[in-house]
């Protein structure tokens, strides 16, 4: 039978597409139909080609692994540059090779939304790319007079140690900037979407984006400013909308929607982005 049947079958029967922190795994259950299961009664051959996938020009080694209690096909990119399939009990070899192999633009997606999400390096350099408004912009260091100024995309800022590390400069501006532009950004928008905003307070947050009080203070995180417009603008909005409901129920959902119709869009840029926010 041609492989394309079992595939186009088992296409219908995705389980499970999630996240981990390290790694991303899809998974399969074993194809029941009968041609298929005639397929697996014949003897495994050993696969012709050498067992590695070439996700964006790295070269990945394929580890299968056989499990007698797993029910479905499990395909997982570490990493640590490996993909890893779970081969269940009824399953072969080959038919993994397979599903490797038609999951490649699953896979390409998935090592991009990794990288993505990689830790940002402690010491920042001239050179490195930053993200500002939504763009990548990149840091460079410039003679200026007696001193050094580091300048990314219209912005400069002065540099006390042009040898060290570019990080804390970068942040003091950025937090400048933040106080700045997110007040005044958070201000129209209460205007537009009427909201009781008493305070504005930017906030050096790690793990999150935003939060209120039912005393009508909205804390942001000065991140923000490295996010594009309507993504930043959704997450105002989002606290603003929880003045009026102090929840996440489907009425603040409805509210939300109404002011920022786009905002699954920028709810998406954020799963797949974050990782690049902070630096
Ligand atoms: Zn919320």
């Amino acid at each position: 039978m041609p492989a394309e049947d079992g595939l186009a079958s088992a296409k219908k029967s995705i389980l499970r597409l999630f996240f981990g922190g390290e790694a991303a795994t899809l998974a399969v259950s074993v194809v029941k139909e009968f041609r298929e299961f005639f397929r697996l009664l014949s003897p495994v051959e050993a696969p012709s080609e050498p067992d590695v996938v070439e996700i964006h020009s790295h070269r990945m080694p394929i580890l299968y692994r056989r499990h007698a209690r797993a029910r479905n096909y499990v395909l997982r990119l570490h990493h640590n540059k490996t993909v890893m399939v779970t081969i269940p009990r009824l399953g072969t070899r080959k038919f993994a090779r397979e599903f490797v192999t038609s999951r490649k633009s699953w896979l390409e997606k998935q090592w991009r939304i990794l990288e993505a999400r990689r830790a940002p390096p402690l010491v920042l350099r001239p050179g490195m790319e930053i993200l500002l408004g939504g763009r990548p912009v990149v840091l460079e260091l410039r003679p200026q007079g007696e001193t050094w100024e580091l300048q990314f995309g219209l912005e400069r800022t002065t540099v006390a140690n042009p040898a060290g590390n570019l990080r804390p400069a970068l942040e003091n501006h950025l937090r400048r900037l933040a106080r700045i532009h997110l007040v005044r950004r958070v201000r129209e928008l209460a205007r537009e979407h009427p909201s009781s905003v008493k305070h504005i307070v930017i906030r050096n947050q790690r793990s999150r984006w935003g939060s209120c009080s039912c005393n009508g203070t909205i804390s942001l995180n000065w991140r923000l400013i490295q996010l594009p417009d309507a993504v930043r603008d959704y997450i105002i909005i989002h606290e603003l909308m929880h003045l009026r409901e102090l929840n996440h129920s489907p009425r603040f959902w409805q509210e939300v929607e109404k002011a920022c119709p786009d905002y699954r869009a920028a709810e998406e840029w954020l799963k797949q982005n974050s990782g690049q926010v902070g630096f």
